[in-house]
């Protein structure tokens, strides 16, 4: 499948100059929606992953069903004041200034193998600080699922020793 014929390119989105790649049609059909599905189940068998980690909102998109269909846990990561119980917490730098992700701080065990799921990668701040918040726990992050990777932006570079999938690639 050409993933590709399901995601939209919006210029000057969300401000002039970014080009944003639109994942909203991936979900809008089915056949789509099991096909990076199928690919993340493939990989999450192939490192041996007990446990799902996706940041809000777009990663959850495809990390849920890709558990349930591993049969393995989902544990979502969210922005501060979201989650009910004692959470973790780890800062990450933007562009202009920082960021904040938090997750509940039994969401992870030793020795969980872990799998994050997002559906982009663009400088990977994001999952570089989903990786910092899972070794904090004493767990090992054994792969990293994107749908889409900007590869100008080098963000695979951040994961040296872990395999990442990425199902298409964008300049
Ligand atoms: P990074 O932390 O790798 O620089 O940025 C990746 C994060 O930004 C992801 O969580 C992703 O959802 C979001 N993001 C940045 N640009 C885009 C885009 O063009 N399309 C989509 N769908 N998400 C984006």
């Amino acid at each position: 499948m050409n993933i590709k014929n399901y995601i939209e390119s919006i210029p000057d989105f969300p401000k002039k100059g970014i080009m944003f790649r639109d994942i909203t049609p991936i979900l809008a059909h089915p056949e789509a929606m099991r096909y990076v599905t199928g690919q993340i189940v493939e990989f999450a068998k192939k490192v041996d992953a007990n446990l799902i980690v996706a940041p809000e909102a777009r990663g959850f998109f495809f990390g849920t069903p890709a558990a349930i269909e591993a049969n393995i846990g989902f544990a979502p990561v969210r922005k501060p004041g979201k989650l009910p119980r004692e959470t973790m917490s780890v800062t990450y730098e933007l562009e202009y200034g920082e960021d904040e992700l938090q997750m509940h701080v039994d969401a992870i065990h030793e020795g969980d193998r872990v799998l994050i799921v997002d559906d982009l990668l663009a400088t990977g701040g994001t999952v570089d600080a989903i990786v910092r918040l899972v070794e904090s726990r004493k767990a090992k992050v054994v792969g990293i699922a994107f749908v889409i990777e900007l590869d100008d932006l080098k963000g695979r570079e951040k994961f040296k020793d872990i395999p990442v999938l990425a199902l298409t690639h964008y300049e």
